[in-house]
């Protein structure tokens, strides 16, 4: 199989991806690189916000926002640098809040088993198929 040719979301290079992630393995290796170095520095430094860790460390700003992100990292929540993608709260790290994760992953393994669902044929139902044909019917079901 191997992965397909993506391109790469920080250096543009075309790379195999073998992965979910959107960065060359370069950059992911820089990305490491640049995930100690801000590791290190809010470890000594508990209430940096992301502008003095860019600042200091000479990490980008975007990078080290993709860390916090990716649940990676925290900071101290009284930056408020940091906001539910939903609510838009103060949060520590990652995309939402925890009310608002919570909301999300229910809503997300709904949609999932929803979809399995449709993909997976009817069973006993075979002779049916053909009156349905040009015609698109959506059950939707309240659960
Ligand atoms: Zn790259
Ligand atoms: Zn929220």
């Amino acid at each position: 199989m191997g992965g397909k040719v993506v391109q790469c979301k920080k250096c543009a290079r075309l790379f195999q991806s073998l992965s979910s992630s959107p960065y060359c393995p370069y950059c992911v290796e820089e990305l490491e690189k640049n995930f100690d170095m801000v590791k290190n520095y809010i470890y000594d430094h508990p209430h940096a916000n992301v502008m003095e860790i860019s600042t200091e460390t000479s990490v980008p700003e975007k990078d080290v926002f993709y860390f916090l992100k990716e649940g990676r990292l925290s900071i101290s929540e009284n930056n408020g640098m940091l906001r539910c993608e939903n609510c838009g709260c103060s949060i520590a790290t990652g995309r939402f809040c925890e009310a608002c994760q919570k909301q999300l992953e229910r809503e997300l393994s709904a949609s999932v088993s929803e979809a399995i669902e449709k993909v997976k044929p009817p069973s006993g139902q075979k002779g049916k198929r053909q009156g349905a044909l040009g015609r698109m019917h959506i059950d939707i079901r309240n659960r």
